[in-house]
């Protein structure tokens, strides 16, 4: 008996874990991050331990399979990570990206000019 509780520990914290990591990545993703961060739950009701830990594993290379590729950057507002080709941030919904005003072509938030006309219009926020 006191063994089943060890292996519950044990799945909850392994599920707690993928959680945590899902939700962050995911959510800094804008990526079905609510779907991500409960999908590990499974693993705590599947009755055999070894499922269990199978079941979190094939969750974890889904996501990692699935998710948008690409680096995470600071927003410049509100300083969490998000993905880089956001062109808003999915914590505080702000703009992350400015537009040239000549070429119409999204800039990055910490340039003065456009890196594909050379142009110094750039939309402030
Ligand atoms: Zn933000
Ligand atoms: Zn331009």
């Amino acid at each position: 008996m006191e063994s089943a509780i060890v292996l519950l520990i044990i799945k909850v914290v392994m599920a707690g874990g993928v959680m945590f990591y899902l939700y962050k990545d995911a959510r800094a993703r804008d990526h079905s991050w609510f779907m991500w961060t409960f999908a590990p739950i499974i693993a705590i009701f599947t009755p055999d331990f070894v499922g269990s830990v199978l079941a979190v594993l094939f969750i974890f290379i889904l996501y990692t399979m699935t998710k948008p590729k690409g680096e995470l950057v600071k927003c410049p507002h509100c300083a969490k990570k998000i993905h880089d080709i956001l062109a808003f941030c999915p914590f505080c919904r702000q703009s992350v990206k400015r537009e040239c005003l000549r070429c119409h072509d999204t800039v990055d938030w910490h340039a003065d000019r456009c890196p594909h006309c050379g142009s110094m219009s750039l939309t402030k926020f």
